[in-house]
């Protein structure tokens, strides 16, 4: 194999690895955020927009946002909303591109929000500096006996997501859906220090052979003992520029 041939195949060899820890480490830190938002997510002061009648009654869609993640939520209202949540709604505002809750809710078969005490569709995202990866989850509630008091079932599901219980016993879901193009704009972000390392190691172990050989009297392209030889190319690997 020739030195440019070689080089070549490190260098792409170099950018495999650096994509590669910048995909873990920009998957590890969607996960952090993932984590880190599960208390923040209920304090988060929610805007709400839209409100869709829907049967006998509404849904509403609201965001709340900390730094890593985004959360929207479409909660069904079996009744018409109050007068003072209905000044809060801003209509202007749209669901981003990558939750696609609203489609969500509608082919829920559960969606006639009728004969539902709660239902609730929730989509987060999490990743920084953009968001990078998704899950959602879906809970509903209908009550056991028709008209009865407190005896309510609760239905959790968790779309796209896996979830985790730490030793204190605290629930996570680590989002395992791309989010584009944040999940790529975090990978390639992630992957530039990696790669300059890579580089930098790289060229300090060139240097480092290329001064070994030189003291040795070989030929700094391939370590070809040169003792004895005076011609102007290395007869190993045929380098012009063997003991410069
Ligand atoms: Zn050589």
């Amino acid at each position: 194999m020739t030195k440019k041939k070689r080089s070549h195949r490190v260098q792409i060899l170099r950018v495999a690895v650096a994509l590669l820890l910048g995909l873990t480490i920009s998957v590890v830190v969607a996960w952090r955020f993932s984590a880190h938002a599960i208390a923040q997510r209920k304090q988060a002061p929610a805007t709400t927009w839209n409100a869709v009648p829907s049967g006998k009654g509404y849904w509403t869609f609201s965001v709340r946002r900390g730094t890593g993640w985004t959360q929207i939520d479409a909660n069904a209202s079996a009744t018409d909303l109050p007068a003072s949540t209905r000044l809060d709604i801003d209509r202007t505002l749209r669901p981003p591109a990558w939750s696609k809750i609203a489609m969500a809710q509608s082919d829920d078969p559960d969606s006639s929000v009728d004969g539902q005490a709660f239902l609730r569709w929730t989509d987060v995202a999490t990743g920084w500096p953009m968001l990078a990866l998704r899950f959602r989850e879906r809970t509903a509630s209908t009550h056991l006996r028709s008209g009865a008091q407190g005896q309510i079932r609760v239905q959790v599901t968790t779309q796209y997501g896996y979830e985790i219980s730490d030793r204190s016993g605290l629930h996570n879901i680590l989002p395992l859906r791309p989010v584009w193009p944040g999940f790529i704009v975090n990978m390639l972000l992630f992957a530039v220090p990696p790669y300059l390392l890579l580089v930098l190691v790289g060229s300090g172990i060139a240097m480092i052979q290329r001064r070994r050989r030189l003291r040795r009297g070989c030929c700094t392209a391939c370590g070809y003992d040169l003792a004895g030889l005076d011609g102007s190319r290395c007869p190993e690997c045929g380098a012009s520029d063997m003991t410069t």
